[in-house]
């Protein structure tokens, strides 16, 4: 993308010389000129590749502004990184556990959209679970909603597509949109009509599982495993990357069995849960 974008353009922009890059800047590339307009940089340093990434391509861009943190797909709509940003925002407004600031979401020229965020630097040596545990329970308990289940838009976990409409009730919206959802890609795309069936008489006694359970809707990240947790220089933790909705606090350990959460967690998020 760095290079797709980077070529010699006659825009307003065309004068302005990557001097260790020996580029100019393209026409009417949108992620130099947001960061280069109401981003408040006046030079773009140098741009460099983030691994670790499971779906888009990422970048930082060092300015003299500050560091800016960019992904971008070829492919997808903006609406992907519109329900990203949606979800940080939500999370961000509990003020209770760090996310990155998104700052832009936009269309790529001809394909394809972008995301431009607050970059944070991530400490090497990590950080305490218990924070991350407490922090989160915090992050469950402040995120509430009036209007029940679901989100304010559909969002992707991964790149498969998540629902969200709003539901006055946990169990039909677990039912439906998340387990029944995903059953329907599974019969359509591997048409293992097998694990359709199970899962049919498991939706069918959902609600007798559930029974005398009292939910109420929590903010939830939606998709935290852990190349989705990181610890800032200051050790606090930082979720990213988020499938954000409002659910079952207990749904946000669906994907526990990749997080690597130990005890200090469990017990530190209990704690504040009860
Ligand atoms: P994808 O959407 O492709 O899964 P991620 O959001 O997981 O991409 O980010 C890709 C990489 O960038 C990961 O290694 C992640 O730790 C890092 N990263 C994500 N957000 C930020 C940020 N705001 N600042 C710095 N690094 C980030």
């Amino acid at each position: 993308f760095v290079q797709g974008v980077f070529v010699q353009g006659r825009s307003r922009w065309h004068q302005r010389r990557f001097s260790h890059l020996k580029i100019t800047m393209a026409d009417g590339d949108p992620i130099c000129e947001w960061i280069l307009g109401e981003g408040g940089a006046s030079k773009i340093k140098r741009v460099t590749p983030v691994g670790g990434g499971c779906i888009n391509v990422a970048n930082r861009y060092d300015t003299d502004f500050g560091v800016y943190f960019v992904k971008t797909n070829r492919d997808a709509e903006t609406s992907m990184f519109e329900a990203e940003a949606a979800g940080l925002n939500a999370m961000l407004g509990t003020k209770t556990i760090r996310v990155p600031k998104p700052r832009k979401v936009g269309s790529l020229p001809r394909k394809g959209s972008y995301i431009i965020m607050e970059f944070i630097e991530f400490s090497f040596s990590g950080g305490n679970q218990a924070d991350l545990g407490r922090q989160l329970a915090r992050m469950h308990k402040t995120g509430t909603s009036e209007s029940g289940f679901g989100f304010v838009m559909d969002n992707t976990i991964g790149s498969t597509p998540q629902p969200n409409p709003w539901t006055n009730d946990w169990v039909d919206f677990y039912r439906e949109y998340r387990l029944g959802y995903q059953l329907k890609l599974v019969q359509q795309q591997y048409r293992d009509n097998d694990l359709y069936e199970k899962g049919q008489r498991l939706l069918e006694r959902l609600p007798f599982l559930l029974k005398d359970l009292k939910i109420t809707p929590s903010l939830l990240h939606g998709d935290l495993w852990s190349g989705n947790v990181a610890y800032d220089k200051e050790g606090m933790p930082v979720i990213l990357d988020p499938a954000c909705y409002y659910g079952h606090n207990e749904a946000e350990f669906g994907m526990s069995w990749c997080a690597g959460f130990g005890d200090p967690f469990y017990k530190a998020y209990f704690e504040v849960l009860g």
